[in-house]
């Protein structure tokens, strides 16, 4: 095994696996079946949100930001942080790819999750694209950025956050890139059996009481936790078909999958 694909549980500092997402609970409700199967096998996993969520038409910036720590620790996540990118203004600019970079050359996560490159939600999309690029960026050996902390928000979840470490702005490239594809209806490359993760996941959401508990304020936007149970339990469940399991989170890859054993690869054809 290369040495990068190691858990670095013992590194706190690092992450190995780091999920970028527009909105508190986008992670929860696209990849955090992924992110908790993989803190189950030791590897270190982290949720950068690139907003504190203060458009939500529920709660406030506060009750997201607990109910966010609430949902991560359900997660096994060992890093969670909140960027002051304004919620419902996430623009791919130069001020706020700098803000990515910093935090992938602090973390050096290996794998990065990001959302799928389409959606209804603007900020979804920017949020993929912003974040593509800033891993690029993050690469290049002649890009100088400050070290100031990266956010605004403590991380709650213990690791080390203190924005200081000269090494955080040595340059970082993640070996790979996978895209949630869950609020968009495309053809996933792949999709991750979270068969064993799904109640802890959907418990996840449910973390975010401001958002889902059955109650007034924007009721005809929201609906009510039974239905949001159905609708959770559906999707995973029709990628969990696709992949021949009971519940499974879908993701798309730009390259190709590479094979070693064409007697080992999964999913019955017929
Ligand atoms: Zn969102």
């Amino acid at each position: 095994m290369p040495d990068d694909r190691r858990p670095t549980t013992a590194d706190t500092s690092r992450i190995d696996i780091l999920a970028l997402a527009a909105h508190r609970d986008d992670v929860e409700q696209t990849c955090g079946g992924t992110l908790l199967k993989m803190a189950e096998h030791g590897y270190r996993t982290g949720i950068l949100d690139l907003t504190q969520g203060e458009m939500g038409t529920r709660g406030t910036a506060e009750d997201r930001a607990r109910e966010a720590e609430e949902a991560a620790r359900i997660l096994k996540v060992s890093w969670r942080r909140a960027l002051d990118i304004p919620d419902g203004r996430v623009e791919n600019t130069w001020e706020n790819r700098m803000k990515v970079v910093r935090v992938l050359r602090e973390l050096r996560p290996r794998v990065l999750i990001l959302p799928f490159w389409e959606g209804r939600h603007p900020d979804h999309y920017a949020a993929s694209v912003l974040g593509y690029e800033a891993a690029f960026l993050s690469g290049l050996a002649k890009l100088a950025i400050s070290d100031q902390p990266s956010a605004i928000s403590k991380n709650p979840l213990g690791a080390q956050d203190d924005g200081e470490d000269v090494g955080a702005t040595l340059p970082h490239r993640p070996f790979k890139i996978i895209y949630a594809s869950l609020y968009r209806d495309v053809r996933p490359s792949f999709v991750v059996d979270i068969t064993d993760q799904f109640e802890a996941r959907f418990r996840s959401l449910m973390a975010y009481h401001s958002q889902f508990s059955d109650q007034q304020a924007g009721s005809g936007i929201f609906p009510a936790q039974a239905e949001i149970r159905a609708r959770v339990e559906s999707m995973a469940r029709f990628y969990g078909v696709l992949g021949g399991v009971t519940y499974a989170e879908p993701f798309v890859q730009k390259e190709v999958g590479l094979v070693d054993d064409v007697m080992a690869i999964p999913v019955k054809s017929i």
